[in-house]
């Protein structure tokens, strides 16, 4: 059969492999295996929330509500914006395809940092948009601006912090450049991480309500995958100036977040103090992957999120991932983005130490 020609160069995205799988092909005790791979809290949600959850599942014959009034006024009050300004999307990944779509055609230009969220490409190819991304791989705004002058384009991904390296650009960084930018390009500032960013460094934080009235070309995306412990649920926003998301509207299918996962967000937004508790635990842990990396003299790159990457000096990536996969540890290998390194979500104590002790023996092992 002929599929549209943007289909064949174009690899599907490859998630974090799943605990079921690993139980599958190893043999390994479901109990035993540890999934430090997605990014996903690992306190695991709320039980507020799982409360939520329980007492809703009965009526599930009904449509969820399709203006998902409630969690939209939720997080217009909690980030001091209207609910006009908020849109939803299942995961905030579909509010990434909802921008391409509302921006981009063939031939369209999209500008993104080399080493960054591998779903701006893909969306991007999708549509046959040009993508055009910096040398570095690290977010780098003076060659960004650089790029912007040359080609221009039609939409900016600026991962802050970016994912799969951890780093962050500083708001007032980020602000400079904006100012620079044409009022025709749409700039996506993605903050899936940014509650972990703005703990660590207050001048990493970005205020949603700010930057989209300072920049009325810009939205900024969050997410309950992350911090807030609903990854299973795909729920995420974004947050814009009306013109933008109602233009966005147009795009999305009708009741696309069930009922559960607009209850369970809504729930989530209540437990702040849970979340807050996940994210200090989470900078205590990382230290303890910091203080390992220099005893095994290996570099990382300092974190604003809830992940660390490794550079793997003298062992190859890709071998250390199977190898600890065989053991029952999922991590991610990003040999696929160019690099040899490894990304790990920082996990519980109990899982971090497992993590250690595994990465030990195979090091030892590929010797
Ligand atoms: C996890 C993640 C997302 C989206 O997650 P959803 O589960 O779709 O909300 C978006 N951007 C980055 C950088 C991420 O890491």
């Amino acid at each position: 059969m002929k599929f549209n020609k943007v289909l064949k160069n174009l690899s599907t995205y490859e998630a974090g492999k799943p605990i079921e799988l690993v139980v599958r092909e190893y043999g390994i005790n479901p109990k035993e295996v540890v999934k430090l791979a997605s990014n996903e809290n690992p306190y695991g949600t709320s039980p507020k929330v799982v409360t939520k959850i329980k007492s809703l599942v009965k009526n599930m014959y009904l449509y969820p509500d399709d203006s998902m009034f409630e969690l939209k006024e939720a997080l217009a009050s909690k980030f001091e914006l209207n609910s006009k300004n908020v849109i939803i999307g299942s995961g905030s990944d579909q509010i990434l395809e909802f921008a391409i779509h509302a921006k981009c055609k063939k031939g369209s230009k999209v500008l993104m940092a080399k080493t960054t969220f591998a779903m701006y490409e893909i969306y991007a190819k999708q549509v046959d948009a040009q993508i055009v991304k910096t040398k570095s791989s690290q977010h780098n705004l003076k060659e960004f601006s650089k790029l912007y002058k040359k080609h221009g384009a039609d939409i900016i991904f600026l991962c802050i912090p970016n994912n799969p390296l951890g780093e962050c650009l500083d708001k007032d960084e980020v602000y400079e450049f904006l100012k620079t930018i044409d009022k025709n390009t749409l700039v996506v500032v993605d903050g899936a991480y940014q509650e972990y960013a703005s703990f660590k460094d207050e001048k990493k934080k970005i205020c949603p309500k700010e930057l989209i009235n300072t920049f009325p070309n810009a939205i900024y995306l969050g997410t309950f995958s992350k911090a807030y412990a609903l990854g299973g649920m795909r729920v995420g926003y974004g947050f814009a100036q009306e013109e933008i998301i109602s233009t966005f509207y147009k795009i999305r299918a009708p009741f696309n977040i069930t009922t559960l996962s607009l209850a369970a967000a809504i729930e989530a937004l209540k437990d702040e103090e849970f979340v807050q508790a996940c994210i200090e635990k989470n900078f205590i842990e990382m230290k303890k992957y910091e203080e390992y990396c220099q005893n095994r003299g290996f570099e990382f790159i300092p974190s604003y999120t809830n992940f660390i990457t490794i550079l793997l000096k003298n062992f190859i990536s890709k071998e250390v991932s199977q190898k600890l996969l065989e053991k029952g540890m999922i991590i991610r290998d990003l040999t696929g983005y160019g690099l040899n390194a490894i990304r790990v979500t920082i996990g519980t104590e109990e899982q971090n130490i497992k993590l250690f002790t595994l990465l030990d023996e195979v090091l030892e092992e590929l010797k």
